[in-house]
């Protein structure tokens, strides 16, 4: 891994910084010590004597891209049935989520919320140098009631659930033990089930998860950690305004989201992380169970008519995949969703970026490329603003910086 270069100044690119601010032409980033020294027109840069320069050649510099939504210890698409998933130790699990994340960083993704599966041993790893992977907050389990989301066993199976995607929990008393256990395995953010979902077998994605009372319990006690924020699966209309109304930082999925919840979403900040990328994904009918083939097909209906209604009332939208559900390393295809459902290039690529890093509570750190920042950064081909759709192709991400450190570099521009 080549060590953070002291200073290095990439330039003639069309610089996109993630503020929403006018694409700059022959624009330049200075990256000192991994983080961002300085960005905007290459003509207008003091580069200190010593400096690296690297010309990109035209093509796109962008804020490394934030995932608020990856499972990396779920397979994706190349299905492993949930026998295989359920019966495969632990280790294992974990040893096939390295692959993931490098592929995950090297498909433009510098940092990633992991809402389910992945633990503290998996930022860790990271964070040490021990796997290639995007910087990660994780959720550790998801918590989920009984026969809700998080509860994969059948309907004639009286044994008490351990998987190690969720913990069910029911109650108030039970919520607070549940959410102060995954903050005392080291989660970075709490997930909950405020529906019942697609995968899940004895539930539907309109019945309702935790309700609202069990909600507001578990804000209350992440807030009071350090400020952590609670991400809601919310599917269903009724599910997804008791998640609003108990005060959760965001709404996953929001399938069936209508303008009563929106109106509650805009006035309280509430941001949406429409996971269109799981939506778009068309279930294999050889491989999926015929309930969940079934559940799938239903609201992938329901998701493409309420999302856009959402974009057009101007809901803070979050780019988030589920991949892990949806293929890994195929994240940025959700900004080319999203525009598809109304938004503007550049609207996704904030929501891929400044908004993600909002969400995350990481604004001053990531999100945009301006002095102080990480050095999180993407050259990507072209201009993505014309093309959003070129995004969603690894290939056209030619550079990936995160830190300062490049993980990533076809075209060997740093060579
Ligand atoms: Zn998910």
């Amino acid at each position: 891994m080549p060590a953070p270069s002291t200073s290095v100044l990439l330039h003639n690119g069309l610089l996109i910084d993630g503020t929403g601010g006018e694409p700059v032409r022959d624009g330049a980033v200075l990256v000192q010590d991994g983080l961002v020294r300085w960005a905007g027109p290459t003509g207008e840069c003091s580069v200190p004597a010593g400096t690296r320069r690297i010309d990109v050649r035209g093509d796109a510099i962008l804020p490394g891209f934030i995932d608020c939504h990856v499972h990396m210890a779920a397979p994706g698409t190349s299905a492993l049935s949930h026998a295989e998933l359920a019966t495969m130790p632990h280790t294992l699990l974990t040893f096939l989520s390295g692959p993931r994340m490098k592929q995950t960083l090297e498909a433009g993704v510098t940092t990633a919320r992991d809402l389910g599966g992945a633990d503290a041993g998996h930022r860790r790893a990271v964070e040490s140098g021990l796997l290639v992977g995007p910087r990660l907050l994780v959720a550790v389990s998801m918590l989920s009631p009984t026969g809700g989301h998080g509860d994969f066993r059948a309907g004639n199976d009286r044994r008490p659930s351990a998987n190690g995607m969720a913990r069910l929990a029911d109650g108030i008393a039970e919520c607070r033990n549940a959410v102060r256990e995954v903050l005392r395995q080291g989660a970075d953010c709490v997930k909950i089930a405020a529906t019942g979902g697609v995968w899940s077998p004895t539930d539907q994605p309109d019945d309702d998860g935790f309700l609202e009372d069990e909600i507001r319990t578990i804000t209350q006690i992440a807030a009071g950690h350090r400020g952590k924020k609670v991400a809601a699966h919310a599917q269903g209309r009724d599910g997804i305004l008791n998640a609003v109304r108990g005060g959760v930082a965001s709404i996953e999925h929001g399938y069936e989201i209508d303008d009563e919840a929106i109106d509650l979403m805009l006035a309280q900040g509430t941001f949406l992380v429409p996971t269109l990328s799981t939506a778009n994904t068309d279930p294999d009918p050889a491989k999926a169970a015929p309930w969940a083939y079934a559940k799938k097909k239903h609201w992938q209906e329901v998701a493409r008519r309420h999302i856009p209604r959402a974009i057009e009332r101007g809901v803070r939208v979050a780019m988030g995949t589920d991949c892990g559900i949806a293929e890994h390393g195929t994240n940025l295809r959700e900004l080319g969703y999203l525009v598809e459902c109304g938004m503007t290039p550049m609207g996704a690529v904030l929501a891929g970026t400044s908004e993600a890093a909002e969400l995350l509570g990481r604004a001053g750190e990531i999100g945009t490329l301006e002095p102080g920042k990480r050095a999180d950064i993407v050259i990507a081909r072209g201009n993505p603003l014309e093309d959003i759709g070129s995004l969603g192709d690894p290939a056209n991400v030619l550079l990936v910086m995160k830190d300062g450190v490049t993980y990533k570099d076809t075209d060997t521009l740093t060579a």
